[in-house]
């Protein structure tokens, strides 16, 4: 569901994209990796529009929009809207609203975007902190949770929009080591029911046995990609090499 050609985005003097090309299949699972700065936020933040690419067509679930062509700019922002509602996104920092529960956090969507009645985005609440074992946090504040049970909040959070693709933004890299396996078990079980995601991390053992496909980004383009076990074991670029050898 996601096609992305010649993305191009700048930030003042810094060139970050420089002409990505992307293509996601439905259920894909992708692991986007990197050095630091490579673009890799960058790059998911133009998927669903977060940040406005300056140049290249970024497709989501069939809608489709020309960047930098500012003649077109209202019909842009249909467009816009309805690939944010398509997508959601789980950020490294969590993003939870404090002042609401967790179960206030995950109906807020369903409530505020979703026009749903309160018992119906309560129930559905309900269902999906189930789903990422948070049954008995419900009416527990973010302040009082673990960093791995506000990031699992976060993602069912973004399973309330009923989204077609989840992109990640190195969901783990602000947890304690010892918490990433909570929140990487809940992402493998995404990956099995189906859902297309696409996934910043370095997690090298979450890429071999979820991803379908690693994309090796540099220099603000995507500089190789493929199937985790041939790429993890023989990288080609000699950049990925020396990356992998930090990360592995
Ligand atoms: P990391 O692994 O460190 O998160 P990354 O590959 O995700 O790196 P990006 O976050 O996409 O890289 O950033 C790429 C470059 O763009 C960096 O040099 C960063 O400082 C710069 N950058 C990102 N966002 C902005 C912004 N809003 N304004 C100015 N510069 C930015």
């Amino acid at each position: 569901p996601i096609h992305i050609r010649g993305l191009q985005k700048r930030f003042g003097a810094l060139e970050v994209l420089k002409g990505v090309d992307l293509t996601v299949a439905r259920g894909e699972v992708v692991v986007v990796m990197g050095p630091s700065g490579s673009g890799k936020t960058t790059l998911i933040r133009c998927m669903n529009l977060l940040e406005e690419p300056d140049a290249g067509t970024v497709a989501v679930c069939g809608c489709s929009v020309e960047c930098g062509d500012r003649a077109r700019r209202r019909e842009r922002a249909r467009q816009v809207r309805e690939i944010r509602h398509r997508t959601a996104m789980v950020f490294q920092q969590f993003n939870l609203f404090p002042h609401l529960t967790a179960l206030g956090n995950v109906a807020e969507g369903p409530l505020s975007v979703r026009r749903m009645p309160r018992a119906d985005a309560e129930a559905l609440a309900r269902r999906l902190l189930d789903r990422v074992g948070l049954a008995d946090k419900a009416a527990e504040y973010p302040a009082r949770l673990s960093g791995g049970q506000k990031q699992r909040v976060a993602i069912a959070r973004a399973l309330a929009m009923e989204p077609e693709v989840v992109l990640f933004d190195e969901p783990t890299s602000a947890l304690d080591p010892e918490l990433h396996a909570e929140v990487l078990q809940v992402m493998r079980e995404l990956a099995r029911d189906g859902m297309t995601m696409v996934v910043v991390t370095h997690e090298v053992e979450f890429a071999r046995e979820v991803s379908d496909r690693v994309v090796f980004m540099d220099g603000g383009v995507v500089l190789e990609e493929g199937p985790p076990r041939e790429f993890l074991s023989r990288p080609a670029h000699p950049r990925a090499q020396a990356f992998l050898r930090l990360v592995a």
